[in-house]
């Protein structure tokens, strides 16, 4: 018979894995007592280890349910919590502490929880048993606990002793039966005491004829019956002052010091038919469930055939029947997410590195020529540059003469971009636009929804990329080390530059008119800005004397103006110098490279076209290639092979679409399986049944 109660324990434990609903589940044995009524010395004496928290004040706080598994075969007695992960104990007082410590974490001020501590005990001296054991009934609240914790905790017990569960209600001899807190609460809710057994401890410390009389009692007959138990721990054995707590087995000296006790008086002996002792209390809680859990297999099997037909419905209707895992989502994910990114490798090549190197050098051009070329130095308050046409000092300028300005000045211009640090400046826009890209990607990837994986593929990449780019930026340096002494052009290459730069120049004037045009609306109209631009002016040409600095305002403006007006009149001494600058580029003087001191746009822009080629043949080579050769390895390693399965489970459920799907697969399958191993349980039954019948 032992092997049936084994098994539903097994399936007892499987439906709560599938969730905490009443009505599926199987029965246990429910223990509850008044504090101090010997509770824990019962469960102790029945594991054969001091493994629950005591000490003083110590409250159980949440309720533990007790799996006691037995193991003929082997030799180790073992605890383990299946939440919590900390594998085998073997040793009880670590148990104990762990309990401890778990009920310590449920807050003083909510007195007790009701989500129970799991703790299975595998061992060859325990039967197989399903217990729940409650907090104690407490008399008086103490002093430093919160005044509503009694009513708290009989709340708790009164949720666990509903049917079908079977009662084990204990109490003292030494206290008055009808004082007894766990018969009361028993005999609420099982009023003709079909489903308790009484258990009185500490029989020991009455007379003999009074204990046997307990164990009669008539006020509240039990169908199961009282036993009387002696479960103090002799001095001396595991518990005793002699050993440290938890450490050894106290079963034998137990069952040892209770029958010497119960052998001891006539008024005990097998004739007289009282139950007494520890070891007829386990057969009879092994006997009780079975018959208990027995009888609720057809209701439990219906519940959950009722849940699992709702589970498959809910998989029909919602999933449209389809089959998820996490492995099968995560593997889904990956493999999508390394299909958008080979697209994306094929799309990103030499030709957008090009462009993204080439327009950042045009940046780099533009801002040298305003510095070098296109810069009058004078600021608002000073007199004016007397000459602000370049075109006229361009053709006053002597192109021979060998330190000319204007071959100085290009040479240290064409030295200022060759210098800048080609190496580091390319790789980091390249590798920051592939990341960019990379997170792009993420967005639109499945992963979106995962932070989990978002942070490891940013992270893979980010990794990858910094790597790489350590020495490619050196050796790219390396690379464009020639030009930093001597650039020799093509007319091809002048005729190329001064087609580009044209295009820039004119995308550079569109941005200063469209930020002249924004300025001019904030300030409130061209009028407004002529007015103020007239005025700058004016103070410029000194033909206006500002009092002060002008903080604070003059000519009527408001300080804030005048500088909304300094910025105006910047952008329209820009718009005017590109313009005067197109035409320079355009005139038939730029279309030789002869005339390169004069035209340092088409001269520069030719360079930065050297720069970039030799930089994209470089980076499409070193770090494009190999990027793109190691980013899919280094996201198997990341998110494929490298994660545990917990890891995989927790990516799955980040998302909640896909938790649900996965949750409803589970349950089906989990259900599906209990109700398949319900079928095996009833079939065993049935063979027992006739077993016994035949004999
Ligand atoms: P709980 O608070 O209900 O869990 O009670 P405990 O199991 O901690 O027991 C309370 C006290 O009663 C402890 O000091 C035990 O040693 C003692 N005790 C428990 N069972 C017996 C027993 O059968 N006989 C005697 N004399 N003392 C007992």
């Amino acid at each position: 018979m032992m092997m049936l109660t084994k098994k539903m324990i097994e399936i007892r434990g499987l439906l709560q894995t599938v969730g905490q609903s009443d009505s599926l589940t199987l029965p246990s044995i429910v223990v509850i007592g008044s504090q101090s009524s010997g509770k824990s010395s019962v469960l102790e004496a029945i594991v054969g280890h001091e493994f629950l928290p005591k000490g003083h004040n110590m409250v159980t706080r949440r309720p533990i349910e007790l799996t006691l598994v037995n193991t003929p075969d082997a030799h180790a007695e073992y605890g383990e919590f299946p939440a919590l992960g900390l594998g085998k104990l073997t040793d009880f007082s670590q148990i104990q502490r762990t309990l401890t410590d778990l009920n310590l974490a449920v807050p003083a001020s909510d007195c007790v929880s009701d989500d129970p501590i799991q703790l299975r005990i595998h061992s060859p001296n325990v039967p197989d048993l399903s217990l729940i054991d409650l907090p104690g009934y407490i008399q008086v609240v103490g002093r430093d606990q919160p005044p509503e914790l009694k009513e708290r905790i009989s709340q708790l017990c009164e949720k666990y002793i509903r049917a079908p569960n079977v009662i084990l209600a204990i109490s003292a001899a030494d206290v008055d039966l009808a004082n007894s807190t766990a018969l009361r609460a028993s005999r609420k809710v099982d009023p003709r005491g079909e489903r308790t057994i009484g258990v009185i401890t500490k029989m020991d410390l009455v007379e003999p004829e009074r204990a046997v009389s307990l164990l009669n009692d008539k006020k509240y007959a039990l169908r199961l019956g009282y036993v009387g138990v002696v479960c103090r721990v002799p001095a001396g054995a595991g518990g005793g002052k002699l050993f440290h707590r938890g450490s050894g087995n106290i079963q034998n000296a137990i069952a040892k010091n209770e029958s010497a006790y119960f052998s001891s008086h006539v008024e005990f002996a097998p004739e007289e038919h009282v139950e007494v002792g520890t070891r007829n209390l386990k057969k009879k809680l092994m006997h009780v469930l079975e018959q208990t859990m027995a009888a609720s297999l057809k209701t439990t099997s219906e519940a959950i055939q009722r849940e699992l037909a709702e589970a498959t419905y809910e998989f029909k209707v919602q999933y449209n029947e389809r089959p998820l895992s996490a492995e099968s989502y995560l593997a889904e994910s990956l493999d999508s997410f390394k299909h958008s990114f080979r697209g994306f490798t094929e799309s990103f090549g030499r030709r957008e590195v090009r462009e993204l190197l080439k327009h950042e050098l045009d940046q780099q051009v533009l801002n040298l020529l305003a510095q070098r070329y296109w810069n009058r130095p004078f600021d608002d308050l000073s007199p004016p540059f007397p000459e602000t046409d370049p075109l006229s000092s361009l053709a006053k300028a002597d192109p021979e003469g060998e330190d000319s300005i204007w071959k100085i000045k290009l040479d240290s211009s064409s030295a200022a971009l060759t210098k800048l640090g080609v190496g580091r400046l390319a790789t980091s826009v390249v590798a920051s636009a592939l990341q960019r890209n990379i997170e792009f990607l993420i967005a639109n990837s499945r992963f979106s929804a995962h932070p989990f994986a978002r942070q490891a593929i940013t992270e893979a990449s980010t990794a990858i990329l910094k790597d790489l780019s350590y020495d490619i930026s050196d050796e790219l340096e390396i690379c464009i080390k020639p030009y930093k002494y001597r650039i020799d052009l093509e007319d091809s290459e002048w005729a190329k530059g001064r087609e580009n730069v044209t295009a820039v120049l004119k995308e550079e004037l569109k941005v200063a008119e469209a930020a002249s045009k924004r300025l001019e609306e904030l300030m409130g109209g061209r009028k407004k800005v002529k007015d103020v631009m007239s005025f700058i002016d004016r103070v410029r040409g000194g033909q206006v004397v500002l009092e002060g600095d002008g903080v604070g305002g003059a000519g009527g403006f408001s300080q804030a103006l005048l500088s909304k007006g300094r910025e105006a009149v910047f952008l329209r001494d820009r718009v005017d110098i590109i313009k005067l600058r197109i035409l320079a580029v355009k005139s038939k003087q730029c279309a030789s490279r002869k005339n390169k001191y004069h035209c340092p746009e088409v001269f520069l822009d030719a360079v930065a076209d050297k720069l970039t080629t030799t930089a994209d043949l470089f980076l499409d080579a070193e770090l494009l290639s190999k990027f793109y050769y190691q980013l899919p390895r280094e996201l198997d390693a990341r998110l494929g092979r490298g994660l545990s399965q917990d890891e995989i489970d927790r990516f799955a459920r980040e998302d909640p679409k896909i938790k649900r799907h996965l949750d409803v697969v589970r349950r089906k399958d989990l259900l599906e399986h209990v109700l398949k191993e319900m079928e095996g349980l009833r079939q065993l039954e049935a063979r027992e049944k006739r077993a016994v019948s035949r004999r």
